[in-house]
């Protein structure tokens, strides 16, 4: 099956696969925010640039995309989500009205266990904080980065200077929301120098430790940069492992596979590009089972798994899966609705959206 698909037939499909939906299998739903304030120079999944799109961003949130929630409403209503994932793009950059909006507009939204939302923590406030913690969040992922001014200026991304990070951390984390604070490795100026660029990343992490306090850090290494190339990235790779392990000793870090650590030559060209998950204040078993479930549907390694994507606007185009049966993404280029393009059985492809390889 390859090509595009009436809505009608896809409801069908859902119907089906849903009524017939195995123990072993989950249910999850995705949400896309096609949209970002800035645009981070290292970024894959940016989305339309806001101040550009403003018609466009108060019209998908207040029409295009509750139209769409609307007409799979009937499904969310059959079975209940085991998780919901707000990626991007930018989830932040929607007013606190149109997140309320949004979030009343999903059928048994407070019953959906899993529930996250990926911040950028200067898109927040107090009442966006409250209304997430209402609504039963489980988990919020912070876009840091890094807690360096001029890797920030370098990378275009704002820095934390003007509001309570800390405090923002703490509030979520009082309420057993686990916060994720994500960090990047090689995007600073001098990433090619590792007594530079690890260092950085070193003072990072501890900072995030010391005075922050989120329950994970996943460290993300610019995989662009590391590709280009392999024996400098291996060696980048290896240096940032050794800090990693250094680091361990320290804090006892939970680690959702110990392997991914490996220094061994192979392992670490096998694995150059994969993220770093660190248990701050969670140990490995809680690690693992805070990054269990997942809405990023399956290819090869993950459960099988369903998964509704809703939303996408330009080149945000999120992919829904069926098990390991088949793909497709929506498609909304001009912000009008949306149409289906079915890519094909077994399809191995990451979906656009990712940063997700926790939910
Ligand atoms: S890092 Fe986040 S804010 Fe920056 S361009 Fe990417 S999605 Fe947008």
């Amino acid at each position: 099956m390859k090509g595009f698909i009436s809505e009608k037939e896809l409801l069908n499909l859902w119907e089906k696969k849903l009524s017939s939906i195995r123990d072993e299998e989950s249910f999850n739903l995705y949400i896309d925010n096609p949209f970002c304030v800035q645009q981070c120079a290292y970024c894959k999944h940016t989305g339309s640039l806001k101040r550009d799109y403003e018609d466009d961003f108060s019209k998908y949130y207040e029409e295009i995309l509750p139209a769409q929630i609307k007409i799979f409403s009937s499904l969310l209503k059959k079975k209940i989500p085991d998780t919901v994932y707000f990626g991007g793009g930018t989830p932040s950059a929607m007013s606190f009205s149109q997140m309320k909006n949004v979030f009343s507009s999903i059928p048994n939204f407070k019953k959906i266990k899993k529930k996250a939302f990926e911040c950028n923590p200067n898109l927040l406030n107090k009442e966006k904080i409250k209304l997430l913690i209402e609504n039963n969040f489980t988990y919020v992922s912070f876009g840091i980065q890094s807690l360096d001014k001029d890797v920030l200026d370098y990378n275009r991304r704002d820095n934390y200077e003007k509001i309570p990070l800390k405090d923002y951390i703490g509030k979520f984390e009082k309420e057993g929301v686990r916060v994720n604070c994500d960090l990047m490795a090689f995007i600073g100026e001098y990433k090619d120098n590792p007594s530079i660029e690890i260092k950085r990343v070193e003072k990072d992490i501890v900072g995030l430790v010391k005075t922050y306090r989120p329950s994970m850090i996943t460290i993300y290494p610019e995989s662009g940069f590391l590709r280009e190339d392999k024996i400098r990235g291996a060696y980048l790779s290896r240096k940032l492992r050794e800090m990693i392990l250094k680091l361990d000793k320290k804090h006892n870090f939970g680690h959702q596979d110990e392997f991914l650590l490996s220094l061994n030559k192979d392992d670490i060209l096998r694995g150059m590009e994969i993220c770093y998950h660190l248990g701050v204040s969670l140990s490995s078993e809680e690690l693992r089972e805070t990054k269990k479930y997942d809405s990023s549907g399956p290819p090869n390694q993950s459960p099988v798994q369903n998964c509704l994507a809703l939303g996408g606007f330009k080149h945000h185009r999120p992919w829904s899966y069926h098990g390991r049966d088949f793909v497709y993404h929506n498609l909304n280029e001009e912000n009008t609705g949306f149409s289906y393009f079915i890519t094909g059985e077994k399809e191995k492809k990451r979906p656009v959206f990712t940063n997700m390889d926790f939910i």
